[in-house]
């Protein structure tokens, strides 16, 4: 299918990056085909019924959140790393394979009980959208659905989700 052909066709995989041992997938050919991106973008956030946003993980959630925000007709909410908001803001960490890293929002940002989708590029160990969705539940917000376009299933990140939220997850690969 199309989109099953442009994520193939704009990703690349680097061995031994960023660390050894690392196959990186990359996918800023997708990013930068037309059709690809709205094609993608547009299917990541079908199918988990009525919406009031799409949540995207800086920063390569940010660039498929927008996308499937514009190509659905919703607004988009920018998940930070720690940080970068002014005010008074809700934290999330995670582990990372060396310490720490964290997530934030404004809770103000959007009303209690909106729908939300969340998506980002790759689904690894889960660790980071997992910090998401606690993230969502503590600003009041509901989680319809997680979509990646990558799942790496070796790493088990689907079993961690599921430990974290009811709603489903869907990986385009
Ligand atoms: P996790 O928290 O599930 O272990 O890792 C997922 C996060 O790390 C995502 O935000 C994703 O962008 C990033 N990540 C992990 N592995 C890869 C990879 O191979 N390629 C890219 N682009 N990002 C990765």
């Amino acid at each position: 299918p199309a989109v099953v052909e442009a994520i193939r066709s704009g990703m690349t995989e680097t061995p031994d990056f960023p660390s050894e041992g690392i196959l990186f997938r990359d996918l800023s050919g997708l990013f930068a085909d037309a059709d690809g991106l709205r094609t993608v973008a547009a299917a990541l956030v079908e199918g988990f019924g009525p919406l009031d946003a799409v949540a995207g993980v800086e920063a390569r959630g940010f660039v498929l959140g927008a996308a499937a925000a514009v190509a659905t007709g919703h607004g988009m909410l920018a998940v930070r790393k720690a940080g970068k908001l002014p005010g008074e803001v809700l934290s999330e960490s995670y582990a990372l394979e060396y310490g720490s890293a964290s997530l934030e929002v404004h809770p103000s940002t959007l009303p209690a009980g909106a729908r939300v989708v969340i998506v980002d590029d790759v689904l690894a160990t889960g660790g980071t959208l997992a910090a998401t969705i606690r993230l969502m539940e503590r600003a009041g917000w509901d989680v319809v659905g997680v979509a990646v376009v990558l799942e790496l299933e070796a790493l088990g990140g689907r079993a961690a989700l599921a430990a974290a939220t009811a709603a489903p997850v869907k990986a385009l690969l």
